[in-house]
């Protein structure tokens, strides 16, 4: 960027209107309550004219698994649907889904069509159900040759249909599973699905076994809170690195950044908030509950949390999110920001899953209890999860693995990647008494007696939080703060479902057992929670899990601490961690090798972006600048000196630069030529690791180099914004 397109940059910038957009109103230009116009955009069946009460009867049948869909239905179906969308103005109607690229995919197609020389809207029922796309396009890990690369989409009707509006129409977006040929899984949705069925069935059991016999349905709910940087759109488009990888690959932190931790909770700019309520009027349309908008730790970082709502649409909703968060920046001219780690040296940005369990009747499964039994429910339920993460922390580690989320796990703002269970201190004192002596009396407060006063009543007033913890127990839920901010959470979410059904059929089994021999279902949740909570107790950790105590502590404690996505995704190749997810049916064998193949060659081709990109960058921009100052420099000396004057300062800065351009110039060749080297005969594998423990490490030497030039040519003379630019809105 020459110094001209900089200064404009800035100008630009600096001059910014807040945008104003077009809030809701009725036909007389009142304003619309929220809850007026929430959801106006979804297809909701149930207020169809075309469909009868049978119809909906029969829909809502299939919606909860029970039948399948008739051609019938689906026929009647597309004629409501349609019907609703072309008077809303859509034009044209897709099927969206979620390849293994980690965004969403669509192919659009119009409604127009022909009856004979006329034309008309159609939408068939086969074009509702099922959609065609070349497969091979997309990631598929090597599991299929071109030749067999059909793929298909079909119809899930768990996930509304909903609308999008784009600037000069509207577009009907029918949310479908993706799944090969051989029926293989080539998204994250439909393990996602299989997941939440076995949920049901496996947690339907046991809440049968434990009395509560009007359950006939249960499903995990999710709340996704995602975190977010934007920046100026005049400084982006200035640097290569967050055009290609989304992440600022060099730049020295601005002396003030985080650390008056005056930004999180802070006042919210015009500019922001004006963004921040277009995206929420857009979200809302969409039926996505956007609750809770605030500033970040960092400077420029920002998040939005909904209320949750089940797994499956959950998923959904957030893949909307990050891409109205992206499309009404624009509108905002900023650019938003998904990257785990934009800027080095202050927080990256992450996605905290809240989950839990909910059966029909509305029992939240990790709501403490009001009456002791309930209370030896939510106990077990708490056990079972702890020894669900304890014996396959390594396979959830892997789930929230990726070349961004590397960046943060352990870097002293998000949690290590060692998976632990914070429970606070009361639920621990109270479940470690009860293993300790084997009964239902905990000393967690001194006069505490469980049998009379109940849990829920401790809770409400228990604010234990603990923002370290990757896998927090937060009064009603866990919440699991390791997932990157770009990722979808489907993935994480499959493998986390799958990992708590195994223990829990073993929980099942128990209470079987318990229950055939005569005792109570009380006592056999107990027995439930003195054998998980016994075995488990090692992965339970309360303190500082950002310290480096803790780090040497769960080494002790056996417990794993993969730290880069290749060390993480060489689980998928070891059959025995990989098994839950085979015997619970969530993943096929071949798709865990997809999965495995298209998560290293994810990495591999990220981080080889990264790593070119660098290398632009030093050769196009930070050498060629620091040596044009250089000889500006030098120039200066000869003048200063042949009129007679002092020129030791600049000796001195000549020197210091001089030295560190060999420096850069010499890394940078060192890198280069590593990453030339890559591709001989090395296996992906290799080449992965070879990238994480050798090259990674030289990149940052690499930025660290120009980030000392950064600091010491004049600012005219720097070839890209700086974090200054970007990390303040004005
Ligand atoms: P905090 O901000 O302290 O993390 P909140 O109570 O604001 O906690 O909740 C954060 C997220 O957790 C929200 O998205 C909320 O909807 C979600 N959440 C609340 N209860 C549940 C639940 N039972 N299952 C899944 N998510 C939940
Ligand atoms: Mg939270």
């Amino acid at each position: 960027m020459t110094q001209d397109l900089k200064d404009q940059a800035r100008l630009t910038a600096y001059s910014r209107k807040t945008r104003k957009c077009s809030v809701p109103v009725n036909d007389q230009g009142k304003y619309l309550k929220v809850s007026q116009y929430y959801g106006e955009n979804v297809y909701n069946y149930h207020l169809s004219k075309s469909l009868s009460l049978e119809d909906k009867d029969a829909l809502k049948q299939v919606i909860d698994g029970k039948k399948t869909i008739t051609k019938d239905l689906a026929a009647k179906v597309a004629n409501s649907v349609m019907d609703w969308a072309i008077t809303k103005g859509a034009t044209h109607f897709c099927h969206w889904f979620q390849p293994l690229t980690g965004s969403t995919a669509e192919k659009h197609d119009a409604f127009l069509s022909f009856d004979g020389d006329r034309p008309i809207e159609a939408l068939s029922a086969s074009q509702l159900m099922q959609g065609e796309p070349d497969a091979s396009s997309f990631p598929n890990g090597g599991s299929r040759a071109t030749f067999e690369a059909r793929g298909y989409t079909t119809w899930d009707l768990t996930s509304p249909i909903f609308i999008k509006e784009g600037a000069n129409g509207k577009t009907l977006v029918i949310p479908t599973a993706f799944v090969s040929y051989h029926g293989d899984a080539l998204d994250t949705k439909t393990p996602l699905l299989r997941s939440d069925l076995k949920i049901n069935e496996v947690m339907t059991k046991f809440c049968h076994l434990i009395g509560m016999k009007d359950v006939t349905k249960v499903h995990t709910t999710c709340g996704a809170e995602q975190e977010y940087f934007l920046i100026d759109k005049a400084f982006y488009f200035g640097r290569q690195d967050l055009v290609m990888t989304g992440r600022a690959l060099v730049g020295s932190l601005t002396s003030r950044n985080q650390q008056l931790e005056d930004h999180y909770f802070g006042l919210i700019e015009d500019r922001v908030l004006a963004y921040m309520q277009e995206v929420e009027i857009e979200l809302y349309k969409m039926g996505i509950p956007a609750k809770t908008r605030h500033n970040e730790v960092a400077p420029g970082q920002f998040e939005l949390a909904p209320i949750f709502k089940d797994a499956n649409t959950a998923a959904d909703n957030n893949q909307i999110v990050m891409t109205v968060l992206r499309t009404v920046a624009l509108k905002h001219d900023f650019v938003c920001l998904l990257h785990e780690k934009p800027f080095a040296g202050v927080n990256g940005s992450g996605k905290h899953l809240n989950w839990s369990m909910s059966t029909d009747t509305g029992v939240n499964l990790l709501d403490p209890g009001h009456d002791p039994h309930e209370n030896f429910r939510f106990l077990a339920v708490v056990a079972t999860v702890v020894e669900a993460v304890y014996r396959h922390a390594d396979i959830i580690r892997m789930g929230i693995a990726s070349h961004g989320n590397d960046h943060r796990l352990g870097a002293n703002e998000a949690p290590p990647s060692i998976m632990s269970v914070f429970l606070g201190d009361t639920l621990t004192k109270i479940l470690e008494s009860m293993v300790s002596s084997g009964k239902y009396v905990a000393s967690a407060r001194q006069t505490l007696d469980l049998g009379t006063r109940q849990l829920a009543d401790i809770f409400k007033d228990n604010t234990d939080r603990n923002r370290t913890s990757p896998f927090a127990f937060t009064g009603n839920k866990f919440e699991f703060r390791a997932c990157g901010s770009s990722a979808s959470i489907g993935y994480p979410l499959s493998i986390l479902n799958a990992c708590i059904v195994d223990i829990f059929e073993e929980s099942n089994q128990i209470m079987e057992q318990e229950l055939a021999s005569g005792k109570t279902s009380d006592e056999a949740l107990m027995k439930v929670i003195l054998k998980w909570y016994g075995n488990a107790q090692a992965v339970v950790f309360n303190g500082d899990g950002y310290s480096q105590e803790w780090v040497k502590e769960a080494a002790k404690r056996g417990l794993g601490n993969m730290r880069t996505t290749p060390e993480a995704i060489s689980v998928l190749k070891d059959s025995k961690k990989t098994n839950v997810l085979l015997k619970t049916g969530v993943f096929r064998e071949s798709e865990i090798s997809t999965r495995y193949n298209v998560m290293l060659e994810r990495y591999i081709k990220c981080r080889e972006i990264e790593l070119r990109t660098l290398r632009q960058m030093v050769m196009q921009q930070v050498l060629p600048a620091a040596m044009e100052y250089k000889s500006h420099l030098s120039q200066g000396i000869q003048t200063t000196k042949s009129a007679g004057g002092d020129t030791s300062v600049e000796v001195e800065i000549l020197k210091t630069i001089s030295g560190l351009v060999k420096d850069l110039h010499d890394q940078a060749l060192v890198l280069h030529n590593n990453l030339e080297s890559l591709h001989g005969k090395m296996d992906e594998e290799t080449i992965s690791k070879k990238i994480g423990a050798e090259l990674m490490p030289a990149s940052f030497q690499v930025a660290d180099i120009c980030n000392q030039l950064e600091q010491l040519l004049p600012d005219n003379k720097w070839p890209v914004p700086k974090f200054f630019d970007m990390l303040f809105i004005r």
